[in-house]
């Protein structure tokens, strides 16, 4: 879609070109239906690129549609949480934003066309009776002694059944197609139950609502959809979608399905992630550990890095799982594009440079990204007194050739500063590091070096007295296990109890001081890192977003 137009075609899109070419289609429309009882998440977001994207590619449209069948579950809060999410995506559903709440009137006149026709019943069987009929994958289903009812008495009844005259479960209302049929959706498939529960939209004008099955294939065919794409554990509905549609001789919308994404370490499953909010297990539905789209923004990944993730995917026709490492790693390299870098020390340790003036300050300087020219530099002073990284000194360190960084004697670089030599440290009564002293050598200014010096190592720093302070919390995989599809356990079971750490210690370099909520920065050599919403005027709170390499980190990385 961004880049290379001649990128091979999906199956997908393969089928769209040959019914565009065949003039079976003129414009494309597709479209987004979530059920609005929880907050979308990565696998969502696969199904959004693909039919807004295929929308964009063909000059069509992609509706937003609220699966709102079910009034007990479904809250405004998740429809405009919804909608922000899809549009942080980058996509637009223009003036196409619809609820299947308002097909309600055309749903119960398509049931009642049914029933006139003799292709649909009032069923009064209890649910036990229901379920003895209903046979099983292998064995037949048999016939309800409501099924040859007279059509005006079916009639009748749905009739009171909308007007309020029976209690939740007391009817239901049936297509009437093959008990008998290999297909258990096909044997007479449910199409209306009562519920006396008020909807979020409708309030209590309804107490019958149409189930899944029956609302949404007709919902498809009002809206003119010319290709309907489904999960695919809706294949094995779409000979009922078909049955339908065909009954009730409307548009039909060619339905094909793909196959869900499964993430590795990770759940796809709105019923799960709720179960991880209510229990609190995380702080909500946006915790930046959660899969959510709220939540992976809040942690740090990018709109584009989401794009470019489910385009290097593809659509695949068989379920598998995708590493979560291939998203991770379509994230760093937009990152590394973009963020700038800081100095960020994470547990620091102060080192004083002897020979350096007291109150003597330089401006040091810095670009915000090699990878970008045009990205501006950054400034940081230089003094006396400095914070460096406590795992970048070792009182007795190996070999200079195993160990590049600090330690008695040793010299290393301060970035984009001077050559530094360790002339001794000071210990606290426990035995911890807790200054370390050196000397300058003032011919080694990065960018005037005069010295010949070839050092190894090089540190990073903060002046001490302009440190910024700020609260870290370190991010990790929120599950321990690769394949969550394969467990036969509680989930729960498999959370990783080090998922989140807070560093309330480290030290930034002043640059940050101004930084807005959103914004995104590179500590060198540690990690990517976003302004968190919970900050404020006395604090700045950063989350790690992914560390800079691939794989797990190890604690206090
Ligand atoms: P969940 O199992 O998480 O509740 P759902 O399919 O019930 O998901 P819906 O709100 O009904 O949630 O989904 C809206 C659309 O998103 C559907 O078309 C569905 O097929 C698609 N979708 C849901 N999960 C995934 C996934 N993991 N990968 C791709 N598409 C998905
Ligand atoms: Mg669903």
């Amino acid at each position: 879609m961004e880049q290379n137009k001649k990128e091979s075609l999906n199956f997908i899109e393969q089928l769209i070109e040959v019914d565009l070419k065949e003039g079976k289609v003129q414009k494309v429309s597709t479209r987004f239906p979530p059920e609005p009882n929880g907050y979308l998440h990565i696998g969502h977001a696969k199904s959004i690129c693909l039919n807004f994207g295929i929308a964009q590619k063909y000059g069509g449209q992609c509706n937003l549609r609220f699966d709102d069948t079910n009034p007990e579950k479904e809250e405004t809060e998740y429809v405009d949480a919804i909608k922000e999410d899809i549009k942080w995506l980058g996509f637009d559903w223009g003036p196409s934003a619809y609820h299947t709440s308002d097909y309600f009137e055309q749903l119960y006149e398509f049931a009642v066309r049914l029933i006139e026709k003799g292709t649909a019943y009032v069923d009064e069987l209890s649910a036990v009776q229901f379920n003895e009929l209903k046979g099983s994958p292998t064995e037949p289903g048999k016939e309800s002694p409501f099924r040859n009812r007279p059509i005006e008495e079916s009639l009748e009844i749905f009739e009171a059944m909308k007007s309020g005259g029976f209690k939740d479960g007391e009817r239901v209302l049936r297509a009437k197609i093959d008990m008998r049929s290999p297909n258990m959706h096909m044997r007479d498939p449910i199409l209306y139950r009562i519920k006396h529960i008020k909807h979020h939209r409708t309030g209590s004008k309804w107490c019958i609502y149409p189930t899944y099955d029956f609302a949404h294939g007709q919902s498809d065919s009002m809206e003119q959809i010319t290709h309907s794409l489904c999960t695919l554990e809706f294949e094995v509905h779409r000979p009922l979608y078909d049955w339908l549609i065909r009954q009730l001789e409307i548009h039909p919308s060619k339905q094909t399905e793909f196959a869900r994404l499964n993430l590795s370490y990770t759940i796809v499953s709105k019923r799960s992630l709720r179960e991880l909010v209510e229990g609190q297990y995380v702080a909500g539905w946006d915790d930046p550990r959660m899969p959510t789209i709220s939540g992976i923004r809040r942690r740090g990944f990018t709109a584009k890095s989401i794009r470019k993730f489910t385009d290097t995917i593809g659509v695949a026709r068989r379920d598998g799982i995708t590493d979560v490492a291939l998203l991770e790693h379509a994230v760093r390299e937009d990152l590394n594009k973009t963020a700038h870098r800081i100095f960020g020390i994470m547990d620091p340790v102060k080192l004083i440079i002897t020979n350096w003036p007291e109150g003597h300050q330089e401006i040091m300087t810095a670009e915000n990204n090699p990878e970008d020219e045009n990205s501006g530099t950054r400034e940081m002073p230089f003094t006396r007194e400095l914070f460096i990284d406590r795992s970048d000194f070792m009182e007795d360190p190996p070999s200079p050739r195993k160990w590049f960084r600090l330690g008695p004697d040793r010299e290393v670089r301060l970035k984009k500063g001077y050559i530094i030599k360790c002339t001794g440290f000071k210990n606290s009564e426990k035995g911890e590091v807790i200054e370390i002293y050196a000397e300058y050598d003032p011919n080694t200014k990065s960018g005037q070096d005069t010295s010949g010096k070839k050092v190894k190592g090089t540190l990073g720093w903060v002046s001490a007295p302009h440190a910024v302070s700020a609260e870290i919390r370190m991010y990790d995989r929120l599950f321990l296990t690769e394949n969550l599809n394969k467990i036969d356990d509680d989930f729960k079971n498999h959370l990783n109890p080090d998922s989140l750490t807070i560093n309330t210690q480290a030290v930034l370099e002043p640059s940050v001081r101004d930084a807005q909520v959103g914004d995104q920065f590179q500590f060198e050599r540690i990690g990517y890192f976003r302004v968190d919403e919970d900050s404020h005027s006395e604090k700045l709170i950063f989350n790690r977003t992914l560390t800079l390499r691939d794989g797990w980190t190890k604690k206090n990385d």
